[in-house]
């Protein structure tokens, strides 16, 4: 058994997406850049809800909560979070109950991710405009009160960016392997963004863990690259200590983090990554988003066109199809 195997059955899975996730040509980017091969990888369409990332990392978290018999889930988010709509359908389909806890106001029209919550019969918590360690509080004070009150509470702490929720990218690396593999594609690069840098997480253990086959380019959209790199640390700590399955660091030849597209950081558009949403949409058909995927696209397309990246790529779409529906209106 390979040493990805290996961590992954030390840890607890339950299904949700529809896996393998297509990876696809993007032809007429590939014409627009006067660069090719490009991927994509439709992580966009994870199968759940508006789809994206977040359906991989509530695979192993959820798997985590029914092991524990928990009958209802706890996450929290700002108002347009995707992971808490990835979190109330991931719900249902088990058949547990989701409460849903937002640092922000209820707006008077439900829009976006919000509208969707909804729709998915969410019970949502509205705490206003708190910090984060409040609305963190909050989570830890409710999943007090339930326990009290006879429930079997679980929650999900940090947006899903835990050591257990980074296997899911781990797992999407076995996954890409198998289908490079099939498609015939040596050395692929792989872009992905950086949040809080679970995604990225899961990708280096993954990689590592099968010998790097591919070279992974983080696009922070948040922090800087040392900020970034000290949560992905963290969190691949987190990670080996619960799959026991040893990770000798951040492996640099196959790996780079790079801060130059985050703008004025999270969810603050650029000029370039507002563009983004409309050229991809127009190139492709595909939507990207304001927050992650855009930034992303700009990052690749930047490095590519400067040849800095060269070789087959792939553009790991993350998804936030909810949220686009609160960030324009014409
Ligand atoms: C949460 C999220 C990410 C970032 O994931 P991290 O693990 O926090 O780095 C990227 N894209 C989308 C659409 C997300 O919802």
């Amino acid at each position: 058994m390979d040493l990805l195997s290996q961590a992954m059955a030390a840890v607890p899975r339950a299904q949700l997406g529809s896996l393998p996730i297509p990876l696809e040509r993007l032809h007429r980017l590939e014409q627009s850049l006067g660069v090719s091969p490009i991927y994509i990888k439709r992580d966009d369409l994870t199968g759940l809800g508006p789809g994206g990332n977040k359906v991989r990392s509530l695979e192993f978290l959820l798997g985590d909560a029914l092991q524990q018999d928990c009958d209802l889930i706890l996450a929290t988010g700002q108002v347009q979070s995707n992971l808490c709509t990835l979190t109330a359908a991931c719900a249902n389909k088990l058949g547990v109950d989701c409460t849903l806890i937002h640092n922000g106001d209820r707006p008077e029209q439900l829009q976006g991710n919000l509208l969707l919550n909804h729709l998915l019969g969410a019970n949502s918590v509205f705490l206003g405009p708190v910090d984060l360690n409040t609305r963190s509080l909050a989570m830890e004070e409710l999943l007090r009160e339930q326990k009290q009150a006879g429930r079997r509470p679980y929650a999900i702490r940090n947006g899903a960016t835990t050591g257990l929720g980074a296997m899911g990218y781990a797992a999407a690396i076995a996954e890409l392997k198998t289908q490079c593999a099939e498609q015939g594609i040596d050395h692929l690069t792989i872009f992905a963004p950086g949040g809080n840098g679970g995604v990225a997480a899961g990708l280096i253990y993954g990689n590592q863990l099968l010998g790097n086959p591919f070279t992974l380019v983080i696009i922070s959209v948040e922090d800087d690259t040392p900020t970034l790199t000290r949560h992905i640390e963290e969190t691949l700590a987190e990670t080996v200590s619960l799959t026991g399955v040893a990770f000798s660091g951040i492996d640099w030849n196959y790996t780079c983090i790079v801060d130059d597209y985050r703008g004025e950081g999270w969810g603050i558009n650029t000029q370039e990554s507002s563009q983004a949403v409309l050229d991809f949409a127009r190139l492709e058909g595909i939507f990207l988003e304001n927050v992650y995927t855009s930034k992303l696209f700009v990052g690749m397309c930047d490095l590519l066109q400067k040849r800095k990246v060269n070789g087959p790529s792939c553009y790991l779409h993350t998804g936030g199809l909810g949220s686009l529906f609160s960030q324009y209106t014409f």
